[in-house]
């Protein structure tokens, strides 16, 4: 998927369009989502142009995977959500339904989580 410097991420990242930031270095962007499916969930997003974690695992820098989980662990160490548990989640491509053409993991928390996966 080639990336699309138009995707809302990318609008947010460069100040377009406002988000409700959570956290923020020279890598790495956390902010709440828009539409939130648990008490917690904080969208993480690497500066870097990715279209999704495969075009991340594949291309990113071995710095800029590194400060990305980082941030990942400081984010939920933060949030207070390492005792009680967290989950997180990227979709990447067509089947799992991603919408948004920029890498970014899902951080949910805040209640027990439930199944890994809805039945279809
Ligand atoms: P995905 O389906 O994994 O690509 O998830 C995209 C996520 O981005 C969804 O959970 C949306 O609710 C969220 N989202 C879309 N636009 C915004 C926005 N402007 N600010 C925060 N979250 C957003």
């Amino acid at each position: 998927m080639a990336y699309d410097p138009e995707n809302i991420f990318a609008k947010i990242l460069r100040g377009q369009i406002p988000c409700r930031k959570v956290y923020e270095d020279d890598h790495v962007l956390a902010f709440h989502d828009i539409n939130p499916q648990a008490p917690v969930h904080v969208l993480i997003i690497p500066k870097g142009a990715y279209s999704s974690l495969q075009d991340f695992g594949a291309n990113a820098s071995v710095d800029e995977i590194a400060f990305f989980f980082r941030a990942v662990s400081k984010i939920a160490a933060d949030l207070n959500l390492v005792e009680p548990g967290y989950r997180t989640l990227s979709n990447a491509g067509l089947n799992a339904g991603q919408e948004v053409p920029h890498f970014h993991l899902h951080l949910f928390g805040g209640r027990p989580l439930g199944p890994m996966l809805a039945r279809p």
